[in-house]
């Protein structure tokens, strides 16, 4: 058993880790550009009071369906919901979906596992998605997020020694294939790649990774529902709560109608508005 000892007493020890949320970028406003268009339909004085970009942009695109900018500006409106929560709330409550898809958000999502890119992957529509490749970047260093029920297990402490105990081992098999391997001394990327690739098959799915993961807020409504469900796993569920906190605090008026419960010591956003 090559691993055996392999690391110096007192040396390399897991890595633990938790999930963790950037909200990198978000659609912003040319203020100059819109004031020309507004110019061009005869309502310069148009102002909103939208908390955020992406809210007045989602108004923006809403109002010209209709003209809705001031009552009677398109003779057939004589009334108009004046202030942003209000029309933003009647989007939603009406399911006009396609508007909020005007607004975009980019995530990264750090020390998250290959278990919750795969699951987050599923979503297809309205997403842009980048992830750390396993094929470039050598695993040398296994962070882990170890799941609650392993943690409050009746016989934890046996049961986290164990799971640690093998992570460790992995990360020491990563080590060791790459000294047989020699690719530290390999000139050649092609095959350096090739020898990555390979060795990534003997790593658990458990893995720390990186998504760079891109959406509009039509989806990410939907996907804030779906995956802080009680019935979702755990680790997808602490990652959509802490995104759902993030938004609601940052876009109050695109998230109001979500209600925050708190199931299995876990958030659970849900809404009356579903699938918008
Ligand atoms: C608790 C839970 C358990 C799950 N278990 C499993 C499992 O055991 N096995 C498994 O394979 N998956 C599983 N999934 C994944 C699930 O089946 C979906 O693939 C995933 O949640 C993506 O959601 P979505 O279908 O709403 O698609 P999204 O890509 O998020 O699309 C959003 C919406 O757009 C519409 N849409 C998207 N694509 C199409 C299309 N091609 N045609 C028509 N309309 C479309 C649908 O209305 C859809 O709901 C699970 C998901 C959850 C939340």
């Amino acid at each position: 058993m090559l691993y055996i000892n392999y690391w110096p007493k007192g040396g390399k020890k897991l890595h633990k880790v938790e999930p963790k949320v950037f909200l990198i970028g978000e659609t912003r406003i040319q203020e100059d550009e819109l004031g020309l268009y507004l110019d061009h339909i005869g309502v310069s004085e148009w102002t909103s009071d939208a908390p955020s970009d992406i809210e007045k942009i989602v108004e923006v695109m809403g109002r010209l369906c209709y003209k809705s900018f001031k009552p009677g500006l398109n003779p057939n409106v004589v009334k108009i919901r004046e202030h942003n929560d209000e029309y933003l709330a009647n989007v939603i409550n009406i399911k006009h979906g396609s508007v909020i898809e005007h607004g975009m958000l980019n995530f990264i999502l750090a020390d998250v596992s290959r278990v919750f890119t795969h699951e987050l992957v599923r979503h297809r529509v309205g997403v842009a998605i980048s992830q750390e490749s396993l094929r470039f970047v050598r695993l040398t260093n296994l962070g882990f997020w170890m799941p609650s029920v392993f943690k409050n297990h009746p016989r934890s402490e046996e049961i986290m020694r164990f799971v640690i105990e093998k992570v460790e081992f992995m990360e020491r098999w990563q080590v060791e294939l790459a000294e047989m391997l020699d690719i530290a001394n390999e000139k050649d990327f092609e095959v350096k790649k090739k020898l990555t690739s390979a060795m990534r098959r003997i790593a658990p799915i458990g893995l720390a990774t990186t998504i760079g993961w891109s959406v509009n807020v039509r989806t990410l409504r939907h996907v804030i529902e779906m995956r802080t469900h009680p019935g979702a796993e755990e680790e997808i569920r602490l990652v959509f709560g802490k995104i759902a906190e993030k938004v609601k605090m940052r876009y109050p008026n695109l998230f109001s109608d979500y209600e925050l419960k708190i199931v299995d010591d876990l958030p659970y956003y849900e809404t009356k508005n579903s699938k918008v």
